[in-house]
């Protein structure tokens, strides 16, 4: 049985999906917000095909529905090996329906037009893109390794050959100092590049990322819950997306909303003025909740 490095990670929503650790930690491991991946045993290596293709086979079920292929950015493999891989998860799960991965705006840029329609043919459904800002000052600052445009063309490019896009935003990732432009360059992005999926998370400063340091010394400082909410609600008013889910509901958030965008945006947009302009913090989620979650 081959075994998994671990932790691995994958979005919420792949919960119930088969695993198939393709690669192991990221290729960029770079974004100085990010603990996820700076284990020894993390170090970023691409798994041999074998291997794969074995663990596809002892953990394949027709209890699956869909599958998640890690770990971090596993689009950076190559367009062949992938293929292969999608294609011997649907001929090993008979009741598949959906697969997903990882990648960088880079690694989707680096892909030709070709490579991406292979990629869909083979069964490759959905890419799960850590947008976090849309602003570039930000993005530089924590090293992301892409810049909004080039984000937006990334998304525009997937979605050409039929592939979805789940993209997560950071909120608090420009600071206290770039909050306001954080906030209206990513509701710009999202627009311009209409993903199907906009997860929101809430940046949660964590031992072991570059970022903790700064924050410790004061370099950089988190906006606090209102701020928070205040990105959220520039991110909700300015967003225009053709019929994409709109989310919050990941654990770091103080304010979930689950809402698909335009039709639910009025009645969103109302629900969060409504919970800034009540200083009780009733409608938010606890302090304690939150702090009982990891990143992603
Ligand atoms: S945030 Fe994503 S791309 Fe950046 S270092 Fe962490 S895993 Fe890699």
């Amino acid at each position: 049985m081959i075994k998994f490095e671990t932790p691995m990670f994958r979005p919420p929503s792949e919960a119930n999906s088969l695993l198939v650790q393709a690669t192991i930690g990221c290729s960029h491991n770079n974004c100085t917000y990010c603990a996820m991946y700076r284990g020894e045993n993390q170090r970023f290596r691409v798994r041999p095909q074998d291997e794969i293709f074995q663990i596809i086979d002892e953990l394949s079920s027709s209890k699956y529905k869909r599958a998640f292929v890690a770990d971090g950015n596993a689009l950076v493999m190559r367009t062949k090996n992938l293929c292969d891989i999608f294609k011997e998860i649907y001929k090993k799960n008979s009741n598949m329906q959906r697969i997903s991965l990882y990648g960088n705006v880079s690694d989707i840029l680096r892909k030709k037009k070709e490579d991406l329609d292979m990629l869909k043919e083979s069964g490759l459904d959905l890419v799960y893109i850590g947008f976090e800002s849309g602003d570039d000052k930000t993005l530089k600052r924590i090293k992301k390794g892409a810049t909004k445009e080039e984000t937006v063309e990334a998304m525009q490019k997937l979605k050409k050959s039929g592939i979805k896009v789940s993209g997560m935003v950071l909120l608090g990732v420009g600071g206290k100092e770039r909050s306001f432009e954080h906030a209206y360059q990513t509701a710009d992005m999202l627009s311009k590049g209409d993903p199907e999926y906009v997860g929101l998370l809430s940046l949660q400063v964590r031992p072991g990322a570059p970022l903790y340091k700064d924050w410790e010394d004061g370099i950089f400082e988190l906006p606090d819950k209102y701020q928070l909410l205040k990105e959220l609600e520039i991110i909700a008013e300015n967003t225009e997306l053709s019929g994409g889910y709109f989310y919050s509901n990941h654990i770091s958030n103080y304010l979930p909303i689950k809402a698909i965008f335009p039709k639910d945006k009025d009645e969103v947009v109302s629900k969060i003025k409504e919970a800034l302009k009540d200083k009780s913090g009733k409608q938010l989620r606890p302090e304690y909740y939150r702090d009982i979650v990891n990143q992603y």
